[in-house]
């Protein structure tokens, strides 16, 4: 009997986890373990974990017809899984535990923990990298080191992939029929007592196998093309829209990548910007193993974090998080974050350099409520973006570059159709109104919360001083 642990890998396709417990066709039973205290300590947001569950629920199903039955151990915290699952294999008289590796420290401390005491009971724990197209520690400049700078990495990488096999795996076969009964999935089994279970779109963001796939399909045959001149502009569906499939291991970076080639007519699909997308979600992952301090929240160039005085703005923060700094673009797409779950990369920069460099509010606070509202939350990524916004992370844009709100409105949405989607109260406005620092104060809108070039002078002499 084969145990095999599911986590944010929710899917049957590519999971090489659950094909490899699968191969030897002796029986597989799945297991979940629910640890609603340890995912509030880390921000985990609850519309990203009702659609885990919806997507658990699928997945389940899926696996009921191969005669995987499905067990959940409701627990609280990472501390409690390695005996629950010591207790579980022993009950099943398991060999084996099967599961896909995840990055962040306190993840790899749990599955540390577990591997150590099931193997003392006779356990064999077998991980393997089912999150990422290249593992780990694979991607190395020539002095064998990780590499720090994204461009070469991405060289590198690319490099790497011509050499290996990154065809997705299929599907896993049937097993035996199996007299293990499945638990039940319960409406609140992400959360705690007192907590509350969030609805989202399931029109937006749909668990289904076939729909997930079906997004994937339609992006490379007709978007695909078009993202490296569309993907700046948030009015356009210009980008894939896949990231909390990703984010949930719905979907797999390798499926992503399988059919990008297959929509490629030549080679050109090497040197796509779709493909530097996934790399940058690579590298962040890369990162995050190379530097264990990265997970602790410790900014990646310390010595930039040393010169900037975090301001404790409380009422300018609880109005960025309202969406209601009076800048037009920043608040449309904070109301799109807080609809949706969701927001545009383009946004997420520009919120991100609003928030740490014309307000000067410690990244860490955007990053945390960013995981409580996303439901692609993603701890690699979002502590990626958020650390090259404010510019104390790998790679990151250098301090004096701070984004000009009313320049960033009037490049990428010069018709300001985001904005009034968002902000439907500035529909009597023009374009060119909507731009504006205070726009529609008259329609209900709040006044500019700062000056931009003030705020933008304060930060930079902040920084000067530090020198
Ligand atoms: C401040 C900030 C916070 C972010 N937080 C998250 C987060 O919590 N979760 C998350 O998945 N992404 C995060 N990103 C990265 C990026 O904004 C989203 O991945 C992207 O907007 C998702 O939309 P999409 O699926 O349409 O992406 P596409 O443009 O279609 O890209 C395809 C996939 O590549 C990956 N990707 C794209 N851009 C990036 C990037 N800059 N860094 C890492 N991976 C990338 C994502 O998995 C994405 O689904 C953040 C970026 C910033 C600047």
């Amino acid at each position: 009997m084969m145990l095999l642990w599911l986590r944010n890998d929710l899917r049957l396709v590519d999971n090489p986890a659950l094909f490899y417990a699968c191969e030897s066709r002796r029986g597989v039973v799945a297991v979940v373990t629910l640890t609603p205290g340890q995912w509030r300590e880390h921000d985990e947001s609850p519309l990203r974990m009702a659609l885990w569950r919806d997507r658990l629920l699928e997945v389940a199903g899926a696996l009921g017809e191969l005669n995987i039955p499905l067990k959940v151990l409701r627990l609280d915290r990472f501390g409690d899984v390695a005996p629950a699952l010591c207790d579980l294999a022993a009950e099943l008289r398991a060999t084996e535990l099967y599961f896909n590796y995840e990055y962040p420290l306190n993840e790899r401390q749990r599955d540390r923990e577990v591997c150590r005491m099931l193997e003392s009971t006779g356990v064999s724990c077998r991980g393997y990298h089912g999150e990422l197209i290249i593992p780990p520690g694979q991607v190395l400049t020539g002095q064998g080191t990780p590499f720090k700078v994204f461009t070469p990495f991405s060289r590198r990488w690319r490099q790497q992939l011509l050499t290996r096999d990154a065809k997705p795996l299929g599907l896993p076969p049937e097993q035996p029929v199996s007299s293990v009964p499945s638990d039940p999935i319960p409406d609140d089994c992400c959360y705690g007592p007192g907590y509350e279970v969030a609805e989202y779109s399931r029109d937006l963001w749909p668990a289904g196998e076939a729909a997930v796939s079906a997004r994937l399909q339609s992006f490379i045959a007709e978007q695909v093309q078009d993202y490296r001149e569309q993907r700046d502009f948030p009015s356009v569906e210009g980008t894939s829209r896949l990231s909390p499939y990703l984010t949930i291991g719905a979907l797999s970076p390798r499926q992503c990548l399988n059919g990008l080639i297959a929509g490629s007519a030549n080679d050109g699909w090497l040197d796509s910007t779709w493909l530097n997308e996934l790399i940058w979600r690579e590298f962040y992952r890369h990162l995050l193993v190379a530097f264990p301090g990265q997970s602790r929240l410790e900014p990646f160039r310390p010595e930039v974090e040393a010169r900037i005085s975090w301001q404790h703005q409380e009422e300018a923060f609880a109005a960025w998080c309202r969406g209601e700094t009076g800048y037009p673009l920043v608040d449309a797409a904070m109301k799109q974050l807080l609809h949706t779950g969701w927001m545009h990369n383009r946004l997420r920069m520009l919120v991100a350099s609003f928030l740490t460099k014309l307000l000067r509010v410690d990244w860490r606070r955007g990053a945390a409520f960013f995981m409580q509202h996303l439901i692609d939350g993603d701890f690699a990524s979002n502590l990626g973006g958020w650390q090259w916004c404010s510019s104390v992370g790998a790679d990151a844009a250098p301090y004096f570059r701070i984004f000009n709100p009313q320049r960033q409105s009037e490049r990428f949405d010069p018709d300001a159709a985001f904005i009034k989607t968002w902000l439907p109260e500035l529909a009597p406005l023009t374009a060119a109104q909507c731009h504006l620092p205070g726009a529609g104060v008259s329609l209900g809108r709040p006044a500019a919360i700062v000056d931009y070039r003030l705020a933008r002078q304060s930060a930079l002499d902040d920084y000067a001083a530090h020198n």
